[in-house]
């Protein structure tokens, strides 16, 4: 049985993030300040509307849950494959 690479989505709101840089000291292996002092998905995919998507594994949930809880202004968002909110 192959596992379900992608069994959650992290979402991130990156127009309203304020550039806290808590989500890269909790997920660096995910997380990255960039040049506009906001925060990006590593590898993340950028839709036209500004907000970041980004396919992840099981094992990689709690530390992106972390960095979800670390955001002051609640821009991060995970998803399970079913479509339930996670966060
Ligand atoms: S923790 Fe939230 S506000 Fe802070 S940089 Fe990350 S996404 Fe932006």
């Amino acid at each position: 049985m192959s596992e379900n690479k992608d069994a959650y989505t992290i979402k991130h709101n990156r127009p309203d993030c304020i550039g806290c840089a808590a989500c890269e000291a909790v997920a660096p292996d995910f997380w990255e300040m960039k040049d506009d002092s906001k925060s990006s998905i590593k590898g993340g995919n950028c839709l036209e509307n500004g907000q970041e998507e980004k396919g992840i594994e099981e094992k990689d949930l709690q530390i992106n849950k972390d960095a979800a809880d670390s955001c002051p202004v609640n821009v991060i968002h995970i998803v399970k494959a079913d479509g339930e909110q996670i966060i």
